[in-house]
């Protein structure tokens, strides 16, 4: 699938006020944020156990961006946002996928009045579909544990607190049948240290599932990353 073609997906956004980027009034996002924003980081230092795609930094107006998404529900930024996500997708697998979000805090959905993560990946899925990869958002985990926000807590502390926090809804995990073909990838809007994502894709695996992939919007930038494109 080619960048311009998911470019030109996201084109078509009705924008209607100031950009998130760079505040020019009459779009939530410029094309020069958008453009600025298009740009894949490489591996995470992290996570080496599966192959990962970013679609971007978390800084700037990608990080405003999905801020405004999540916090204060700008909407309209789930087009591009998702966009993001199936372009990092598309470099992991170009087959029938199954998006597999991580579940979000009760909390957090309560003051948002949606589960955000999962918009976007219901987005990228379309956004996949459409440009001839098939691909489905499925809910194989649920949050168990509540573990707190990670904000301010070092990697070890968010490796160490997010220990047992999900489970498998083995009803889900027992449809899988009848995606024989799909590959499956945990999808998440930021990736920071990766201990979530990372601790979702080992309770898959326990579960028996198998994990293709990690792909996420953005990462919080790091020395070790290098720019993909
Ligand atoms: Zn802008």
């Amino acid at each position: 699938m080619g960048a311009g073609r998911l470019l030109d997906s996201c084109i078509d956004l009705v924008l209607s006020r100031s950009c998130v980027g760079c505040d020019v009034l009459g779009t939530t996002l410029c094309p020069s944020c958008w453009a600025s924003m298009c740009r894949q980081v490489g591996p995470h230092p992290q996570i080496t156990a599966w192959p990962v795609a970013i679609g971007t930094r978390y800084q700037d107006q990608a990080k405003a961006a999905i801020i405004a998404h999540k916090e204060h529900g700008v909407r309209s930024l789930t087009a591009p946002l998702g966009t993001l996500l199936a372009c990092a997708i598309a470099t992991l697998t170009t087959g029938p996928t199954l998006l597999v979000t991580i579940p979000p805090h009760r909390d957090s959905v309560r003051a948002r009045g949606a589960d955000t993560t999962s918009l976007i990946a219901h987005r990228a899925a379309q956004v996949l579909t459409h440009a001839h990869q098939p691909a489905r958002v499925q809910q194989l985990l649920i949050r168990h544990l509540d573990n707190g926000k990670h904000v301010g807590r070092s990697a070890a502390q968010r490796q160490e607190a997010i220990k047992g926090a999900f489970l498998p809804r083995q009803k889900q995990i027992v449809k899988l049948a009848k995606f024989a073909g799909y590959r499956i990838i945990v999808v998440d809007d930021v990736i920071t240290t990766g201990a979530t994502t990372l601790e979702a894709a080992h309770t898959l695996i326990k579960a028996d599932v198998i994990v293709a992939g990690i792909a996420a919007v953005a990462g919080t930038p790091s020395h070790s990353w290098q720019s993909a494109t």
